[in-house]
């Protein structure tokens, strides 16, 4: 496994030790370190570049502390400015002041959106809403059917296409379950879309096309923390074809240090809201900016 940031900083200063503040030479070979760190933790390279520099200018006007030293500090310093970028405190979930909240889920084929639709479903419920998933994930051979058993397990609701898997309009399915859920008054609706493996034209076009029919007050994009250095190239073609509102990260319990994270953040500017930590229905909570900070430094 990785040294932890912490370890290498300390090893970077152990020559410097008692000196009690940071010059220019500390600076730049710390720098480097929480490069070669960040890289390791999969952050992407233009995410590394912005943190770096941010960093680099916190140190430079850093007031030397007497309690603290110079590894100490910029440890500090660099855990402070990950939280910030992270996104600080975690924010609500954006509800609708008329109901029903529509929230739509986008992501790749196997980033956990149907999965997700029965974590999100579950907490909704335990929150005393009265959520309503929606299958509009036609692409993938049994969505449908894994949605209505994720619904199943979590007592939640679920709107399908009255034909099977593989026929039918995704675009009506999501607009009519959003009509029912108005008419028998569940307050949020959860809508699963279709991914595919990589980027693709058609699957963005669908996406944006159900977006463009239900107008959700989230566009929740599902994220695979396991991707890596793809997060970035992932994150941003769905910004641009789709838009997104926040970012669920899943599979966080796999080793991913957690890089895509911050590089999600950093790329597109929409702050995580939950992460996913397993396959089960609890394995589900809100993101913390701390942990997450922690988690990558650590
Ligand atoms: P979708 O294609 O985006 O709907 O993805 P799925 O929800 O079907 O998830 C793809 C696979 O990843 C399934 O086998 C899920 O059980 C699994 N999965 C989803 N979320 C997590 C998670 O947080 N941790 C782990 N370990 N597996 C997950």
């Amino acid at each position: 496994m990785f040294a932890s940031l912490s370890d290498r900083l300390s090893a970077t200063f152990s020559s410097l030790r008692g000196k009690g503040r940071l010059s220019e030479a500390d600076i730049s070979a710390t720098v480097a370190e929480i490069r070669r760190a960040l890289l390791d933790a999969d952050v992407a390279v233009p995410a590394v570049r912005a943190f770096t520099a941010a960093v680099r200018e916190r140190a430079a006007s850093a007031e030397v502390s007497s309690s603290l030293n110079p590894a100490q500090q910029i440890v500090k310093i660099v855990h402070e400015q990950l939280i910030e970028i992270l996104g600080g405190a975690s924010r609500e979930l954006n509800l609708a002041k008329r109901p029903p909240t529509v929230i739509m889920l986008a992501g790749l084929q196997g980033a956990g959106k149907t999965t997700l639709a029965g974590k999100l479903g579950s907490w909704l419920k335990e929150q005393g809403h009265a959520p309503l998933l929606v299958a509009s994930d036609l692409q993938r051979p049994n969505a449908v059917n894994q949605l209505e058993v994720v619904g199943r397990q979590a007592g939640v609701s679920v709107w399908a296409p009255e034909r099977g898997n593989g026929v039918g309009d995704p675009v009506q399915v999501a607009r009519s379950g959003v009509e029912h859920a108005r008419e028998k008054l569940y307050d949020v609706v959860v809508v699963d879309t279709a991914g595919r493996l990589g980027v693709d034209a058609e699957m963005m076009q669908q996406a944006a096309d159900i977006r463009d029919a239900v107008s959700p007050d989230e566009i929740l994009f599902v994220l695979d923390a396991m991707i890596g250095q793809d997060a970035v190239t992932t994150a941003q073609a769905f910004a641009d074809g789709v838009g997104f509102t926040g970012v669920v990260l899943s599979k966080l319990d796999g080793d991913a240090r957690g890089g895509a994270a911050l590089s999600v953040r950093t790329v597109t500017g929409a702050p995580v809201l939950f992460a996913s930590t397993g396959e089960k229905l609890r394995d589900f909570e809100r993101f913390h900016p701390d942990r997450m900070a922690s988690r990558i430094l650590d």
